[in-house]
């Protein structure tokens, strides 16, 4: 399911916490929105990197 809701691209460098937006800017910082339905933004994911480096060993 598809959600308008858009959270701020930057938020965690530019923000204490997730900007939500209806649009496709953040209203406090300016930034890019992205859509916050797919992966809900886990402040504390911590296995990013690991999996990133997971996709990048499946490729070779
Ligand atoms: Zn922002």
């Amino acid at each position: 399911m598809r959600s308008d809701i858009h959270v701020c691209g930057d938020w965690r460098v530019a923000h204490d916490r997730p900007v939500y937006t209806l649009g496709d800017t953040c209203p406090e910082c300016g930034a890019d929105a992205v859509n916050s339905a797919p992966a809900p933004f886990d402040p504390t994911d911590r296995y990013g990197e690991y999996r990133r480096a997971l996709k990048r060993r499946e490729r070779q």
